[in-house]
């Protein structure tokens, strides 16, 4: 603790008595093997992981969080190590109700090894984990469900789409959804034209019409390709096309954009209100993709998505991980003005359908916002148990 600190828990007369302390970072990795592959176009994920993050405190109260790990397959290793290394030492001790604070606090001591260390994204995504515990921990702490907390709409429902289909048979992962009430979805491109023309076909036709069809290229091209493929693209009537060349080209981008008939999406690959206020500056993108496991929590991104609303761009939460980080992002959306939609994985996922049960399953096109205290989700020991990977104890 800062002398800063103290001195300013002392002004506001904060007793020993109230006082909350963190006794706890842990790491606790879910993982399991795939049967089939979920390919994108520059890899395949062989497993599912999520990285749950658990601080606790001397007051009994748990907080949960997520950070993102779909890549590379070694990161649950990595992350493990960082979160009990490199971030834990610098939250034991604290008041985790001091969560903008922290938040802070982290960012500055971590900055400087994230560059000589060259891993902007792993530190960030570690950070991202950590936030969401104390929010959760804040939230469980007042009584409050984090939207309401931070005075957000009640009784919402957020709108999700579809991601994660394809270059597989697509038709499996979109009907279960479309029987959910969902009308809008996300497709892998990047494969070839044979292939893409031949998916986009397929999901064009099985959401008719009025469906809102997506489309994701994972940087897969350059400027040139990404031109040539607009034409095919528009003809399926593309309402956006998602990170269509490397995610740092940002004037190339914004050249894309000026010539393409529909909207060009993106960010997330870029980490915190710097980088997306300079993927703003460029014009680069139409709507903003911040993903709240990577580009720094709840705290970040609710910055990140006000700093878009003031230049009239609206933001869709970007995430593919468990049920955790999914919920978490539910009451971003409920209390961020600006959102458009929320991103929902097709593909079969028991870290996110066991852990989130009722709470992830659409209805009507819509996930409802949990309304129980902090994220509203505690997650189940024994789901942990059956999925948890035992690394580096
Ligand atoms: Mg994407």
């Amino acid at each position: 603790m800062t002398a800063g600190h103290t001195a300013c828990s002392d002004l506001h007369g904060v007793s020993e008595s109230e006082a909350m302390k963190i006794t706890g970072v842990e790491p606790v990795v879910l993982g399991f093997e795939l049967t089939e592959p979920v390919r994108v176009s520059f890899g395949e994920m062989v497993h599912r992981y999520a990285i749950l993050v658990r601080i606790d405190t001397d007051a009994g109260i748990s907080g949960w969080g997520e950070s993102w790990s779909n890549f590379p397959a070694w990161s649950p290793r990595e992350r493990v190590y960082t979160i009990r290394e490199g971030i834990a030492p610098h939250l034991l001790g604290e008041d985790p109700r001091q969560v903008g604070w922290l938040h802070d606090k982290l960012g500055r001591r971590l900055a400087g090894v994230a560059r000589q260390w060259g891993a902007v994204g792993p530190i960030s995504q570690a950070i991202s984990g950590v936030d969401i515990a104390l929010w959760d921990l804040l939230g469980k702490e007042t009584g409050l469900p984090l939207h309401k907390l931070w005075g957000g709409a009640t009784d919402l429902e957020v709108p999700v789409y579809g991601s994660g289909l394809g270059p597989g048979a697509v038709r499996p992962l979109v009907t279960p959804l479309l029987r959910s009430g969902v009308t809008a979805f996300k497709l892998k491109v990047g494969f070839g034209e044979e292939a893409d023309q031949r998916n986009l076909m397929e999901v064009r036709e099985q959401i008719g019409p009025d469906g809102i069809l997506l489309t994701d290229a994972n940087q897969a091209w350059d400027l040139t390709t990404a031109l040539r493929m607009a034409a095919l693209l528009a003809e399926f009537d593309t309402y956006w096309l998602e990170e269509p060349i490397p995610a740092d080209q940002l004037a190339e981008m914004a050249r894309l954009r000026a010539q393409v008939p529909f909207r060009i999406a993106g960010g997330e690959n870029v980490y915190g209100c710097e980088g997306f206020r300079r993927l703003l500056d460029a014009g680069a993108v139409d709507i903003i993709q911040p993903d709240i496991c990577k580009t720094g929590g709840l705290t970040e991104t609710r910055t990140i998505c006000s700093m878009a609303a003031a230049r009239g761009v609206p933001y869709a939460p970007h995430y593919f991980g468990s049920a955790i980080g999914l919920i978490a992002s539910l009451h971003l959306f409920a209390a961020t003005p600006g959102g458009w939609m929320m991103e929902l994985d097709a593909n079969p996922n028991p870290l996110r359908e066991e852990l989130g049960g009722d709470a992830v399953a659409p209805k009507n096109g819509c996930l409802p916002v949990p309304t129980g205290p902090g994220l509203g989700l505690v997650p189940d020991q024994r789901i942990i148990e059956r999925y948890q990977l035992q690394i580096g104890r």
